[in-house]
């Protein structure tokens, strides 16, 4: 057998073996592709054989697993039909499975990609939309909702869907699947992307490989029968004035009759090459509405689902928008449009479906992402506002308590701590609860300030303050363990040792309940720990005071937990998640803001270096350097997979080769997700005390842990981490007062790769950082659990939009300020409205 079949053979087998996963090769099983034609043609396998395998596999990865199955079937039967002695043994897949010829199915490759109206003589699922083709789709069923056009009432836009001409509940069932219910979710389903006919490629300047759309007239249609008659190609030539392109299909002899010599068709897909001459192979294509050319220039294209057509969907739309898009109320109060200068809420809905030029696309975007984010600042106004109406303790210090609170510490506090501290101080004396977001980069001395505010929670000896209490939340136990030891160390004068205890996941069972009565019986002053500290069976007598560490790395509703173990308590939440100021304000505008800009004195700016894999021997010659100094390196792998096994493993692994091999004479530690807690406090505690002179470590040493022996930070596969994350880790070291290092070694050779990585040597600095970061990698990779439920919330606002975002900061700043309850009656809709975009469920936003 040709040795292409053969491969093909074994392929399909394997495909088979795995339950059509479309796994037997990596990245799919188009990927063969990139050789098997070049194989096959020089096997001489018949064109016809060859079209038909590239035809289904370049499709195969859209299908179902049985019509994957039936695909592959259909396609060896007709292999074995050209050539019987593929069909002989070893078994085939068609020989396994039976030999059925394919079912013809919807969703395989008997269909063109096409984005076009359903045909004819399809099967009887597309039946419906024939229907609908009658009459317009979008003439209102009942004469209520006809009457309610231009009532300026929002009512018709709640109306379900099936009052449109057209769509009975199958289609209706389609629309919910795509989250659209009503009318008014239609008119905020937006576009994925827009055609713009006016920015089309010249058939003349295309080239081989590139993927494009051209727009033609249909020069002439084609069928040519092949293996007797077995199967057929459909080719089809268009011009544009310009020169001519042939697009064929293969066995799909229907379209034959589709499509029509003089009308224009738009295609898109990949230009191949075919006995030297440019051709499309199969490419989507549908018939330019002539309208579309000359009147709407930039065309939607919107998200699909099974069962609905770009066009069908499009002509539903432009009536349903038309129709219904004028008649919308717009909640954003004249006032405020008028100072914001932004586009009426109907002209912004019908611009951004069906705009008629870039420039009103553009106005039409940002009214709505405008909107978008005014809400979303409304309703953090408002949950401020709820928050501080509440009564919370006084807590008073007074200058002396504060300065004796300072002389006790081992060095002098920053003025962004001092600054901090202030902040801190005034909310604690304000009578309602403090709710303080304390940013600051890593390094920056976080942990002091919160000490500080848990001293004077617990060390006010006036009552009622007497049993007021105070938690502390981290995220791992080495975090939590190492908090412990420097609050006991800070508070030394203050408290007892045993009015400070440390709750961990890990603590023992007996312990744990110690631990639980002394909270509840009030004996126990500060408690610090994991997630534990908010588990069910703890309770405090008085928790005044709540500080969460690392606040991105917990989620919403582990905030309000902690929260809800005292009555009104004062809130501190600490992040080194340097998200800009305008940002911060937006996602966390029901927070107060410090930020500690500034670094304690002293530090030696780290210096990084990015290297290509093969130097990594230079940084083991730096690395034995520094410990021959008597300093200490972490030295980090990345996270392979989100399976922590596997993140064992390969930080097993690659301990044992550097620990046997590379540096036989050092004592290595290694640390990783997968080990019990106990045994990473072990490992991690041995480092700090210099029993080892390498920590090999996956990402679990990001988060706060501080070694300021430690001058090396080795990170192995550094196009793995995002920015923000590199700058975590890098600031595990630059802790002590020698110079420090982080080197930064990509898996591969690639250029523009290091060049992000170079961003990592030119700055220090976190904020900056992130805002590349953001730039680079978009809102949701390094923002936590709120913030990205936030973005998700976010449709059209981009939160890298920093001059929308203050403008609409502003705008809903100015309308709370003058109507916090929205009771005005020109705030009437707007309340209704901002009801609506908050939703059920939105609970607590800390
Ligand atoms: P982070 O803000 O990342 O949580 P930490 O609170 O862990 O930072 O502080 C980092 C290191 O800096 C710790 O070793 C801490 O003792 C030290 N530190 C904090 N404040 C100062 C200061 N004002 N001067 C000198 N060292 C400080
Ligand atoms: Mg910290």
């Amino acid at each position: 057998m040709q040795t292409s079949l053969e491969k093909l053979r074994k392929f399909f087998r394997l495909e088979h073996e795995n339950g059509y996963a479309n796994t037997a090769i990596i990245g799919g099983l188009a990927e063969m592709l990139n050789f098997w034609e070049g194989e096959a043609r020089a096997d001489n396998i018949n064109e016809e054989v060859i079209q038909a395998v590239v035809q289904r596999l370049r499709s195969y990865d859209g299908l179902s697993p049985q019509s994957r199955a039936d695909a592959l079937k259909g396609l060896w039967k007709r292999i074995g039909d050209a050539y019987p002695e593929a069909q002989q043994k070893p078994k085939a897949p068609s020989q396994v499975e039976g030999r059925q010829e394919p079912r013809p199915h919807p969703q395989n490759q008997s269909q063109p990609k096409s984005e076009s109206e359903p045909r004819k003589e399809s099967h009887p699922q597309h039946q419906q939309h024939h229907e609908q083709r009658q009459r317009p789709p979008a003439q209102p069923r009942s004469e209520s909702v006809a009457g309610a056009r231009h009532s300026s009432t929002p009512a018709a836009l709640d109306a379900k869907l099936t009052v449109l001409q057209g769509v009975g509940p199958k289609n209706a069932e389609t629309f919910a699947k795509l989250g659209m219910y009503t009318l008014g979710d239609m008119l905020y389903y937006y576009p994925r992307r827009y055609d713009d006919y006016s920015q089309l490629k010249p058939i003349k300047e295309l080239f081989y490989g590139e993927q494009v759309t051209v727009i033609g007239t249909i020069d002439s249609v084609h069928t040519r029968p092949i293996r007797g008659g077995k199967a057929s190609i459909v080719e089809v030539i268009i011009s544009d004035g310009t020169g001519g392109l042939r697009l064929s299909y293969f066995n799909q002899p229907w379209l034959a009759n589709r499509f029509k010599q003089g009308n224009a068709i738009s295609v898109s897909g990949k230009v191949d090459q075919y006995l030297g001459r440019l051709v499309m192979n199969s490419p989507d294509w549908e018939s330019v509405e002539v309208e579309n050319l000359h009147t709407n220039r930039i065309v939607p294209i919107y998200p699909l689902a099974e069962r609905i057509t770009q066009k069908w969907l499009r002509n539903v739309m432009k009536q349903v928008v038309e129709y219904f898009a004028p008649a919308v109320v717009d909640s954003i109060p004249e006032s405020v449009r008028n100072a914001a200068r932004v586009m009426p809420l109907g002209e912004a809905l019908l611009q951004v479906h069906f705009p008629s030029s870039q420039e009103k696309l553009k106005a039409a975007r940002e009214r709505l992402a405008f909107d978008e984010i005014f809400y979303l600042q409304m309703g953090v106004l408002r949950q401020r506002r709820d928050w501080q109406s509440v009564d919370a303790r006084r807590f008073v210090l007074s200058d002396g308590q504060l300065d004796s609170l300072k002389t006790s510490l081992p060095f002098t506090l920053t003025s962004a701590q001092e600054r901090a501290i202030a902040d801190i101080r005034a909310d604690l004396d304000s009578g309602k609860p403090m709710n303080r977001l304390l940013q600051g980069d890593v390094g920056s001395g976080k942990t002091v300030v919160a000490a500080l505010a848990a001293a004077v929670i617990t060390s006010n000896n006036a009552p009622p303050a007497e049993t007021s209490q105070a938690a502390i939340m981290a995220p791992t136990s080495i975090l939590a363990e190492q908090h412990y030891r420097n609050f006991t160390n800070l508070l030394k004068g203050i408290l007892n040792p045993e009015e400070i205890r440390l709750l961990v996941g890990d603590t023992p069972e007996s312990e744990k309940e110690q631990i639980r009565a002394g909270l509840a019986d009030g004996s126990i002053k500060i408690v610090i720990g994991t997630h534990a500290v908010i588990e069910g069976p703890v309770q405090f007598k008085d928790l005044q005071l709540a500080v969460i560490d690392e606040q991105h790395r917990f989620g919403v509703e582990q905030r309000a937990e902690l929260r809800s173990k005292g009555t009104n308590p004062h809130l501190l939440v600490m992040t080194a998640t340097p998200i800009p100021r305008s940002l911060a304000l937006t996602l966390y505008g029901d927070l107060d803001l410090s930020i500690m800009d500034e670094m304690p004195a002293g530090r030696i700016p780290i210096n990084t270096f990015v290297l290509r894999p093969q130097e990594r021997e230079r940084t083991f010659t730096l690395l034995r350097g520094q410990i021959k100094d008597g300093k200490q390196a972490f030295i980090i792998y990345p996270l392979i997979e989100e399976s922590e096994k596997i993140e064992a493993r390969a930080a097993v692994d690659d301990y044992e080769t550097l620990s046997k091999e590379v540096f036989p004479d050092l004592k290595l530690g290694l640390l990783h997700g997968k080990m019990r807690p106990a045994e990473k406090d072990e490992t991690m505690l041995k480092f700090r005390d210099k029993q080892y002179n390498i920590l090999v470590s996956t990402t679990v040493v990001e988060v706060g842990v501080d070694v300021p022996n430690a001058t090396v930070m080795l990170i192995e596969g550094a196009d793995r981490f995002g920015l923000a994350q590199l700058h975590q880790l890098r600031g595990r070291v630059g802790r002590g007062a020698d110079q420090s290092y982080c080197l930064l070694i990509p898996t591969r050779e690639d250029a523009t790769e290091n060049e992000r990585l170079q961003i990592m040597a030119e700055s220090n600095d976190g904020f900056v950082l992130a805002e590349k970061d953001l730039q680079i990698r978009g809102p949701g990779e390094f923002l936590g659990t709120r913030q990205a439920g936030f973005a998700n919330s976010l449709r059209m606002a981009s939160i890298t939009d920093v001059k929308l975002i203050e403008k609409a900061r502003r705008e809903a700043q100015a309308v709370f300020e003058k109507d916090a309850d929205l009771s005005q009656p020109e705030h009437k809709l707007l309340a209704e409205s901002l009801g609506r975009f908050w939703g059920e469920g939105k609970g607590d936003v800390s």
